[in-house]
């Protein structure tokens, strides 16, 4: 539940995170998680 990044505002990196399997991906241009293929938020979406 709490990834192993501290010192940001967990908006900087919650689009890195799947809301499926909860894995971060590193790669903010990805679009699809890696690990499940589940749709990843869109950082640009507020
Ligand atoms: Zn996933």
């Amino acid at each position: 539940m709490e990834p192993a990044i501290e010192g940001g505002d967990p908006a900087c990196w919650l689009h890195l995170v799947c809301p499926e399997c909860g894995r971060l991906d590193p790669d903010p241009e990805r679009r699809v998680c890696r690990a499940c293929g589940a749709e990843l938020p869109d950082p640009e979406e507020s």
